[in-house]
């Protein structure tokens, strides 16, 4: 199927008519993005830049990421709940990232106060690429684990059919079948429902906590249309908006605009600009101390540093979580890329001194979210030399990952149709619902893959940079 792709490719007049049809079927499949010039109206609306053909994926490293999905759910979970843990891991960072500090903050005081829920709702989603062996074959290796505004589940299921009719209108009937259903919307849906069940109020909304501009509101709306065919209802509220007019009670219940909340979805509030004002700080801490489940909870939003996932990888850790269970662990720790401390001390020292030594080979990382804030290349020796006392602390080194290259079309709004080198990532939808000890539920619920030019060394679908794809199994 592959090399049929590549000789489709090659034909223009084959191509510029597929990618016709497949913008209209983004269109009609709810493909969908606001533009620049309008983000604020579904007045002026464009299809979400995709893909023009699906991606060849090998079916034994995707089967691997859906399946450790549910240790890295729990996982997660494990981690939330080891506030010493938390500490120690976070400690160096807090003190020089002053975003990932604030947080932390927060976190200490929910610990003082105590925890006024004992409901967990965790929605989540693993990113991996896959690495070239010297050997040919790829390893799926770990790129980060997102705890908070994981996005793009709902515009996963509208981009299926699109290359679902893409591969018909080429004549490919056989293959447009091979692609796989996906509906992450729906899981993460079901995941919600079931916590909202469980916060054990009929009346009680879901409030998604959003930002007041947002291109991506339809892969939003696509989990609050799947909550509706549950019959829950949600609301969105920015972070002013609960300021104004929410509140909490004697319970600690959270009140806006006279609706109770069960729910608190965020989709805004994982990167510094999101927090205008200490207001929006305070509002933050608001939420966190309400009798509302968060998701995730601030403890669950600091899991998914990279400070943590950079801890994870030493040795030992991974056992400390499942002591009992060294599938899991392997399972896990098979999916890690090489991850070091930068840390003040010897071993931080040594980090130093192997990325200066080949920056090629490595990506620095700070505790950021959204693409677009890693560096690379010689860049790296530039930060890590004039680092002044501490500063290295806010970053991880990584190893970079070099999947194999392969060639697409990249739909987007005013780009010419030209032919590009591409690097895809996926990404793995994780839900699961705790009560008290008991997990009720833990999920895999769908993927995610994104593929950008292999010009651009980083930076997602919002940022710009990559577009949705499709795994074709090999
Ligand atoms: P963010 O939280 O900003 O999404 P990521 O860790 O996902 O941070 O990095 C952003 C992008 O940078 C990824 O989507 C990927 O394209 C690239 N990237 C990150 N880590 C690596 C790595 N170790 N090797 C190669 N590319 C990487
Ligand atoms: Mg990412």
């Amino acid at each position: 199927m592959a090399q049929e792709i590549h000789d489709m490719m090659k034909d223009t007049a084959l191509v510029a008519d597929l990618s016709e049809h497949a913008k209209d079927a983004a269109l009609l499949n709810g493909v969908l993005m606001r533009t620049k010039e309008a983000p604020n109206s579904s007045e002026v609306v464009s299809y979400a830049p995709f893909t023009l053909f699906p991606t060849p994926v090998p079916k034994a490293v995707f089967l691997q990421a859906l399946e450790v999905q549910t240790h890295y759910n729990r996982l997660v979970d494990k981690i939330s709940q080891s506030a010493d843990f938390l500490e120690e891991a976070l400690s160096s960072t807090v003190e020089v990232d002053e975003f990932t500090s604030r947080l932390f903050k927060i976190h200490k005081q929910i610990l003082k106060e105590g925890r006024s829920q004992s409901v967990v709702l965790g929605l989540n989603r693993s990113d991996y690429m896959l690495d070239q062996k010297e050997d040919g074959a790829s390893a799926l290796k770990q790129i980060e684990i997102n705890t908070i505004s994981a996005s793009f589940g709902g515009l996963s299921a509208g981009i299926v059919s699109v290359h679902k009719h893409v591969l018909k209108v080429a004549g490919r009937l056989k293959d447009s079948m091979a692609i796989l259903d996906n509906n992450p919307a729906a899981g993460l849906a079901r995941a919600i429902a079931k916590a909202k069940e469980l916060y054990g109020s009929d009346r009680a909304v879901v409030l998604v906590l959003v930002s007041d501009t947002e291109r991506n509101i339809y892969d939003q709306r696509c989990v609050e249309m799947e909550l509706m065919k549950l019959n829950i209802f949600t609301i969105r509220r920015t972070f002013e908006d609960v300021h104004s007019r929410g509140s909490l009670d004697q319970e600690k219940r959270l009140l806006i605009d006279g609706m109770e909340v069960a729910v608190v979805y965020y989709r805004n509030g994982y990167v510094p600009q999101q927090y205008a004002s200490q207001q929006d700080w305070d509002t933050r801490l608001m939420l966190e101390r309400s009798h509302a489940i968060k998701c995730p909870d601030i403890a669950t939003h600091l899991t998914g540093t990279k400070k943590i996932q950079q801890v994870l990888a030493q040795p030992g850790v991974l056992e400390r979580f499942f002591p009992n269970e060294p599938q899991v662990v392997e399972q896990i720790r098979a999916t890690f890329a090489g991850l070091y401390t930068l840390d003040m001390g010897p071993e931080g020292d040594k980090t130093v001194a192997m990325a200066l030594k080949d920056p090629e080979r490595y990506v620095l990382k700070p505790q950021r979210e959204g693409g677009g804030n890693n560096i690379y290349g010689d860049e790296i020796c530039k930060v890590l030399q004039e680092a002044k006392g501490s500063e290295r602390t806010m970053y991880i080194l990584m190893d970079k990952i070099k999947p194999t290259p392969s060639q697409n079309y990249l739909l987007r709004r005013d780009s010419p149709l030209t032919v590009s080198n591409c690097l895809s990532e996926l990404g793995v939808f994780g839900a699961y619902v705790r009560q008290g000890t008991e997990m009720v539920m833990n999920e895999q619920v769908g993927h995610l893959l994104r593929t950008k030019s292999s010009v651009h060394a980083d930076g997602g679908v919002a940022a710009g940079v990559a577009v949705l794809d499709n795994p074709l199994l090999y």
